[in-house]
């Protein structure tokens, strides 16, 4: 009966980005925002023509004077490869 099972699902990873926040400043108080040493999330994305591995890292403002003082900013690129409840590319 072997020949009823489903495959599993076999997705090769074509490549991997990793988008960090796209801005060098914090919105508040202008200060530089250092980067982030862990993600923010990441997964896997079906695309039409590929499967990608999509990482978001974050940058936070470390000027304890700022009122968004360890606010998190992620990169908005990031966000456009696929919803964040998905897996699919947007393209899909
Ligand atoms: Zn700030």
């Amino acid at each position: 009966m072997n020949h009823l099972r489903r495959k599993p699902k076999n997705l090769v990873v074509n490549k991997r980005i990793i988008y960090k926040c796209e801005l060098e400043n914090c919105l508040t108080c202008g200060e530089s925002l250092y980067l982030c040493r862990h993600y923010s999330w990441s997964k896997t994305v079906q695309q039409l023509d590929q499967v990608i591995h999509v990482a978001s890292q974050p940058k936070e403002c470390q000027n304890p004077k700022c009122c968004d003082f360890g606010k998190r900013y992620v990169s908005a690129v990031a966000q456009t490869i696929a919803l964040p409840s998905s897996t699919y590319g947007l393209d899909v």
